[in-house]
């Protein structure tokens, strides 16, 4: 699953923060329960040279928790990629929507408070506007997640969110879809399915697949079944 997640963008100084911060209160308040990223360019840590968790980090802890009664920080010493963000972010639970203040250059649907952009929205300091537009974003990440995401245009759409839209237009019905979701990855341990969200699936399969079609004597890969007890 790919939590519904877009971007807010533009040039430093133009209400990129502003937009996020009523953003947060409107979807609030319609019972979203809202997860941001904040992202920046250069050298820069929420955390301070002197205290103890700076100092675990200097020792070498690749992933500093910083845990009070009343909250929690992670600090993870190293980038991670948008997608294990999400993902993690995922796991964490709970959350409807991420908004992403930055990351233009992501391939992901953004508003711009600066400029008009291919592929997004701009603000035009109209708010409803832009929750009608996030409202609909949602609601596609949300059809998208119910598709198998293998982009395999049995359909006759190239990708799945091509799909999606046309469900969301009353063009198709999820049962049109030519995969089925269980072809997506079934990962069985000890007699119980692990839940797995996509990233790490997408990892498994295309592991997988690479190692099986370099074998001889396999041509087309529809399913790969490995059982196996140690
Ligand atoms: S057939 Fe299903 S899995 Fe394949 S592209 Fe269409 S919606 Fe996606």
């Amino acid at each position: 699953m790919v939590i519904p997640h877009f971007a807010v963008v533009g040039k430093s100084e133009t209400g990129k923060t502003s937009l996020v911060v009523e953003l947060i209160e409107v979807l609030r308040s319609k019972g979203y329960k809202i997860a941001t990223i904040k992202h920046t360019k250069g050298d820069f840590s929420i955390d301070s040279e002197g205290t103890d968790t700076f100092k675990h980090a200097e020792a070498g802890s690749e992933l500093v928790v910083f845990s009070t009664p009343s909250e929690t920080s992670f600090v993870v010493k190293g980038a991670l990629e948008l997608d294990d963000i999400l993902s993690t972010t995922s796991d964490i639970g709970g959350y409807d929507l991420v908004i992403i203040e930055g990351m233009k250059e992501e391939d992901i649907p953004k508003i711009s408070v600066d400029e008009d952009i291919d592929g997004g929205l701009y603000h035009h300091r109209d708010v409803e506007r832009v929750i009608n537009w996030i409202e609909e974003e949602i609601k596609l990440f949300n059809t998208i997640n119910k598709l198998p995401g293998s982009d395999c245009g049995r359909c006759g759409f190239k990708t799945c969110k091509k799909f999606a839209e046309e469900i969301l237009q009353n063009r198709a019905e999820i049962q049109d879809c030519r995969r089925s979701p269980g072809d997506k990855i079934d990962l069985i341990v000890n007699g119980e399915k692990v839940e797995l969200t996509n990233f790490p699936a997408k990892i498994i399969k295309n592991t997988l697949i690479g190692l099986v079609s370099s074998l001889k004597d396999v041509d087309d890969i529809d399913s790969i079944e490995i059982s196996f007890d140690e």
